[in-house]
C-alpha cells in the first residue's frame, strides 16, 4: 500500500531539483504524476527515469508556469490521460544570478521575470488547480515559498525574496478561502537545498560559507528531505493541516547562535 495510492499529482518543475524527487517518491508512494517542466530536455530525461523505477507513473507535459494558457493545458492534458488530479505542487521557480538590492535591480529583466515565474506561475497553478480539485472531490495545493518569506538576508536578492513573501502570503489566503471544500493549501518553505538553483547562485566555496555558518545543522539541505514532507501534506495522513508556513530548514529560523 502506498502512501498516496489513487492519487493524481501535478507537479511543476519536475525536471529538476525538488521537483524532481518529489515525482519519484510520489510514482513511489503510488500516485500518477503529470510531471511539468519549461526544459524539456530535463522533463523527458526526468520521465523516463520515473517510469523505468515505477512503469506507466509519469506523463510529461512541457509547461513554462508563466503562461496561462500551458497551465490550463497541463491540466487539462493530465485530467484526459489519468481522469482526475488529486494534488498540485506548484514549485517550479528561479533565482536569477544577477537579483540584488532596491536600488540596483533593473526591473523587466530581473523583478518582472522573476514575479511572472515564482508568483504568477503559482497563480496560474492554484487558478486551474482549485476547478480541478473541485471536479475530484477536493485535494491538497503545496506551493513552494522559501524560508526567505520568513527571515531577511544581508546577502540581497530582492526579486526572490519578495516573490516567495507573495507565495506565502497568496497561499495562506486561499487556504482560508477554500476550507470548506476540502480544498488544503499549505506553503513548503525549504531552507537552503543542494540543488542546481541554488548551486548556481552561491558559486564559491566563500558564498556557501557565508550561509553554512549561520545554519544549526551546518549543512544544506537535500531536495529528497523536501520530497518527504510533501508526499505528508499531499496525503491524507494531514486532512487537518492547511494554512501552513511549514518549514523543512534543518531549524534554520530557530536558531539565534549557531553551534561551532
Ligand atoms: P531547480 O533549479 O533544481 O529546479 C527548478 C525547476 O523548475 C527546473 O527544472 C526548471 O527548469 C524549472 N522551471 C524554471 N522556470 C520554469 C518555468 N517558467 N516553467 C516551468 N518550469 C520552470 O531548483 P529547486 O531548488 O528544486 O527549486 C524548486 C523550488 O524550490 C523553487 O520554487 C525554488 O525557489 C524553491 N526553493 C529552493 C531552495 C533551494 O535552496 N534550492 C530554497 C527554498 C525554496
Amino acid at each position: 500500500m502506498g502512501r498516496l495510492d489513487t492519487k493524481v499529482g501535478l507537479i511543476t518543475g519536475a525536471g529538476s531539483g525538488i521537483g524532481f524527487e518529489t515525482a519519484m517518491l510520489f510514482a513511489k508512494e503510488g500516485a500518477k504524476v503529470v510531471a511539468c517542466d519549461v526544459n524539456a530536455n530535463a522533463l523527458t530525461k526526468a520521465v523516463e527515469k520515473i517510469n523505468k523505477a515505477y512503469p506507466d507513473s509519469a506523463i510529461a507535459v512541457t509547461v513554462d508556469v508563466s503562461n496561462e494558457m500551458q497551465v490550463k493545458a497541463a491540466f487539462d492534458e493530465g485530467e484526459r490521460v489519468f481522469g482526475k488530479i488529486n494534488v498540485v505542487f506548484n514549485n517550479a521557480g528561479i533565482m536569477h544570478g544577477s537579483d540584488d538590492n532596491a536600488s540596483s535591480l533593473t526591473p523587466e529583466n530581473i523583478w518582472d521575470l522573476t514575479f511572472n515565474i515564482n508568483v504568477k506561475g503559482v497563480w496560474w497553478g492554484c487558478k486551474y488547480g482549485i476547478p480541478a480539485l473541485r471536479r475530484a472531490g477536493g485535494g491538497s495545493i503545496i506551493n513552494t515559498a522559501s524560508f526567505v518569506a520568513l527571515l531577511g538576508a544581508a546577502t540581497p536578492q530582492l526579486a526572490y525574496t519578495a516573490s516567495k513573501g507573495a507565495v506565502l502570503a497568496m497561499t495562506r489566503e486561499l487556504s482560508v478561502i477554500h476550507a470548506r471544500e476540502n480544498i488544503r493549501f499549505n506553503a513548503l518553505c525549504p531552507g537552503p537545498i543542494r540543488t542546481p538553483l541554488l548551486m548556481d547562485f552561491l558559486n564559491t566555496d566563500e558564498k556557501k560559507e557565508r550561509r553554512l555558518v549561520h545554519n544549526p545543522m551546518g549543512r544544506f539541505g537535500e531536495a529528497i528531505e523536501q520530497a518527504y514532507a510533501v508526499v505528508y501534506l499531499a496525503s491524507n495522513e494531514s486532512t487537518y493541516v492547511t494554512g501552513t508556513e511549514f518549514l523543512v530548514d534543518g531549524g534554520l529560523t530557530a536558531a539565534y547562535v549557531t553551534p561551532t
